[in-house]
This record gives C-alpha cells, sequence and structure tokens, in this order.
C-alpha cells in the first residue's frame, strides 16, 4: 500500500503551524489510541501513521526535507516501525510527561462530576467449594464460612469518627483531580490529598481507619441442587464485599468442584462402574447383586456366554437431571470377566477337564476388526 501523504494524515494544510499540527495529531491519538480500541488492527494502523506523521511534521529538520524531497528525504528518519511496541516508545519519547495525560483520559481515569465521595460496588467475591461425588448427584446443604467487608457499624460507613465530618478537598475542590498546564497539555492527575476522593476525613474512624468497611467472617447455607456438574458456578447477589460509601454489596460466585469417586465415573447424566465376573459366571450365565449410587442393591442378570467388556445398562439409576430432578440417566456396568490366578489342586484338574472336553484354541486366527467392539 502506497504510503499517505504525511499532511493529509493529519488532516491539514502544508502551510499549517506546529501548534496546528500537534492540535491534529492529539485529536488522532486520542481518537485511535489502542487503549481506546483494544484488537482494532485498523485504529492501531491509523494510530501507526498519525504518530510516524507528526514525528516528521513536528521536527522542524525533518520537515523541511520532507517538504523537499518527499519521503525520500526522511528514509529512516521516521518509526515506519513494523511492530507497534516501537512505535509506542517513539509515542512515550514524544509526549514524555504528558504520559499522565494518557493515563487519566484511558486508563482506568475515572471522570468525575460530582463532589461526593465516590460510590463504589463492593467486589464479588470467589469460593471454591468442593463437594462430594454423591452430594453432587443428589444435592445436598452446605455453610460456607468466608471473609467479606461489612459496612463499618462504629461510623455507618461514612470512615468518619464520632463527631466529626467529611469536608471538601481543599486542593482540588472536590474534583479528585488537580490539572496543571504543560505545553498543548492540560494533564489531570489524580488529586494525592484526597487519593481521588474528593473529600477528606477531619478524624477517620477507629474501627475501619477511615475506610468505612471491616473485614468480618460471614456464614451462609448453600443449596447445592442435585446433578449439578463440576466447575459450575452459582452465583449469589448480594453476599460480596460491601460496598465503599453506602455502594452496593458484590456479588459471591460459588464454584464447585466435585471429588471423584472410588467407582463411579460420571459422563452427563449417565454413571460407569466395573463389576468383575467370574470365567464360570460368564461362561454359564447368572444373577450378580449390584450396588447403585443410591446404596440400593439390583439384582443384575448375567446372560450367559457373556464377553469380558460387555456393557449392562440399568435404566434410570444415573444422575438426575439439573433442571429436572425426576428424569435421571442410566448407570452402566462394564464386565470385567477375571481370569484365575491362583488355582487349587483340585480346580486345576477341572480346568484341565473342561479343556479336554472343550479342546483349545491351537491355531487361533485373529478377530476380524468388524467384530471388536469394545476395542482392544
Ligand atoms: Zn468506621
Ligand atoms: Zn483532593
Amino acid at each position: 500500500m502506497a504510503k499517505r501523504d504525511y499532511y493529509e494524515v493529519l488532516g491539514v494544510e502544508k502551510s499549517a503551524p506546529l501548534d496546528e499540527i500537534k492540535k491534529a495529531y492529539r485529536k488522532l491519538a486520542i481518537k485511535y489510541h489502542p487503549d481506546k480500541n483494544p484488537g482494532d488492527k485498523n485504529a492501531e494502523e491509523k494510530f501507526k501513521e498519525a504518530t510516524e506523521a507528526y514525528e516528521i511534521l513536528a521536527d522542524p529538520k525533518k520537515r523541511q526535507s520532507y517538504d523537499q524531497f518527499g519521503f525520500a528525504g526522511i528514509e529512516g528518519m521516521a518509526g515506519g516501525a513494523a511492530d507497534f511496541s516501537s512505535v509506542f516508545q517513539d509515542f512515550e519519547d514524544i509526549f514524555g510527561d504528558f504520559s499522565g495525560f494518557f493515563g487519566s483520559f484511558f486508563g482506568g481515569g475515572r471522570q468525575r462530576t460530582g463532589r461526593k465521595s465516590s460510590v463504589r460496588r463492593g467486589s464479588d467475591l470467589r469460593y471454591d467449594l468442593e463437594i462430594a461425588f454423591e452430594d453432587a448427584v443428589f444435592g445436598t446443604k452446605v455453610e460456607l464460612s468466608f471473609m467479606r467487608n461489612e459496612s463499618c457499624t462504629a461510623c455507618k460507613g461514612s470512615g468518619a469518627a464520632k463527631g466529626s465530618s467529611k469536608k471538601l478537598c481543599p486542593d482540588c475542590r472536590g474534583s479528585g483531580q488537580v490539572r496543571r498546564s504543560s505545553g498543548f497539555f492540560s494533564i489531570a492527575t489524580t488529586c494525592n490529598t484526597c487519593r481521588g476522593e474528593g473529600e477528606i476525613i477531619e478524624r477517620p474512624c477507629t474501627e475501619c481507619h477511615g475506610s468505612g468497611l471491616v473485614k468480618r467472617n460471614k456464614k451462609i447455607k448453600v443449596t447445592i441442587p442435585p446433578g449439578i456438574i463440576d466447575g459450575k458456578r452459582i452465583n449469589i447477589p448480594g453476599q460480596g464485599d460491601g460496598g465503599a460509601n453506602g455502594g452496593p454489596v458484590g456479588d459471591l460466585y460459588v464454584y464447585i468442584h466435585v471429588k471423584p469417586h472410588k467407582y463411579f465415573e460420571r459422563d452427563g447424566d449417565d454413571i460407569y462402574c466395573m463389576i468383575p465376573v467370574s470365567i464360570t459366571q460368564a461362561a454359564l450365565g447368572g444373577d450378580i447383586v449390584v450396588r447403585t449410587l443410591d446404596n440400593k442393591t439390583v439384582k443384575v442378570k448375567i446372560p450367559a456366554g457373556t464377553q469380558n467388556g460387555k456393557v449392562l445398562r440399568l435404566r434410570g439409576e444415573g444422575i438426575p437431571h439439573l433442571h429436572n430432578p425426576n428424569s435421571r440417566g442410566d448407570l452402566y456396568i462394564k464386565l470385567k470377566v477375571l481370569i484365575p490366578v491362583k488355582l487349587s489342586g483340585q480346580a486345576k484338574n477341572l480346568l484341565k477337564e473342561f479343556s479336554r472336553i472343550n479342546g483349545e484354541l491351537e491355531n487361533p486366527q485373529p478377530i476380524p476388526l468388524s467384530e471388536i467392539k469394545e476395542g482392544y
């Protein structure tokens, strides 16, 4: 892409005095500043372009050379930097102590109009709660105990000691900011005397040291609904930190961490477990008794000729659905056929007899992949 003429970039006449160039650049810099346009590539380009133009046109020598020879005259002089960080460095160089202006303009700078101390909402708090697998499945009630900021009762949250009050900050006259002029910038910085509050406390409350907030232990009961999943967040409005100067209370976010179970695994509303069966049970079939997650015993039929890895489904013995506890998932039982390892002499003889009758696979062929359902 061809480079645009620097005067065109800044939108000024070729004869524009330095004042006007500064003004034009300042306007563009504010408009396209990356802090104000996060992630906007176009704005970043515009910001770079304007910065480069300003770099040249604000310097009388560079400007003269540019006027005379165009871009060729300033080769190597302008940033023209490919990466943004170096342009930003240039930018800092150009503005030097004007960074305060940008800091308060874009960064957490608070625009103050009122004269009153700022009312601020309290912070949201995070509570990480570990619960048992069964409690996640069937729901539970848990008491949480945590520290949070609460409005100071001694000063009713004002931060001022009894008999004293807040008065307008004499240094900033309540605006919370002090301005000073430097060059073409007027810089606003946070007032040091009142730390930007606009008011100062004559005598701070001894309980809260003027903050209006005190740390207190809070206990609340939380209901964990049945079927909740690991990583889920429960929002409890109004149980976070108290707000400054009577501001609203923040929220409490409870993050649920479900402890793994020794026997059961979860997938959505279904649960899985593995149950061993003997080779004779697998071959001949029979009934086994299985304990479900509810601690209920269920009789399960093992069909004759059951292969290792066979999965049986117990309908409705899974997890209650989070928003509809009456509907439950299923319990899947994977059967593991145990090959006996310690055999008595009699058992060995019986198996030898079985082998003689049943025959052995002396020249086995591989099993076709299409018949392998459970994987290897
Ligand atoms: Zn207090
Ligand atoms: Zn002040």
